[in-house]
């Protein structure tokens, strides 16, 4: 199982704050001299806050610690992406779920407050896939390595620039959320 580890594949830590400093994030702190830099970004343990709408469900999730998945958390945060309409969990790339985190981490340690994120879509089966509109028939939510969703507090073009900023796959902007996957790298709608 991979997962973003700072080792040279997925996110890219050095576009990552420049993009943020660009967004402006870091300016809420005027005091400070120089940006922060994270050495221990991808080292740190990765804990996820999500909720999401249509269930109810809340949680934080340790889902990553000490260079490993951490299976209890891992298979919380499957179960919360699962296909609600089917009623199936499938298996997730972990480095769908590292751009979520490191977008809702980022803002954490620049701001001081961890912005829930606040999940709309996740797995789909095909029989879900079809009944959407204009959803691609090789859609990325079909193998796991998507998710759609917003950070409450934060708006979505900041979300979805960041996002982009780690060079980890596809963003795409919509009116209420936000697209992010694994797969190629692309964007849409920014
Ligand atoms: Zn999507």
């Amino acid at each position: 199982m991979t997962s973003m580890s700072g080792s040279g594949n997925g996110v890219n830590r050095r576009s990552a704050v420049s993009a943020l400093l660009a967004l402006g994030l870091c300016g809420a702190a005027p005091a400070r001299a120089a940006p922060a830099v994270y050495q221990d970004f991808w080292i740190a343990p990765r804990e996820l806050w999500v909720y999401r709408k249509e269930t109810g469900e809340v949680g934080r999730y340790e889902y990553w610690r000490d260079g490993q998945i951490q299976l209890e958390a891992w298979y919380e945060i499957l179960h919360l992406l699962r296909d609600v309409v089917a009623g199936v969990a499938i298996h997730y790339d972990p480095r769908a779920i590292d751009i979520v985190w490191g977008v809702q981490e980022w803002i954490w340690r620049d701001s001081g407050r961890r912005h829930i994120f606040r999940l709309s879509d996740g797995a789909r089966m095909e029989s879900t896939n079809l009944m959407i509109k204009g959803a691609s028939p090789v859609s990325e939510h079909l193998k796991g390595h998507a998710t759609d969703g917003r950070f409450e507090g934060i708006d979505l073009n900041v979300y979805a620039r960041a996002a982009r900023s780690f060079r980890a796959g596809g963003v795409g902007l919509y009116k209420a959320h936000v697209h992010t996957d694994c797969g190629a790298i692309r964007t849409w709608g920014i």
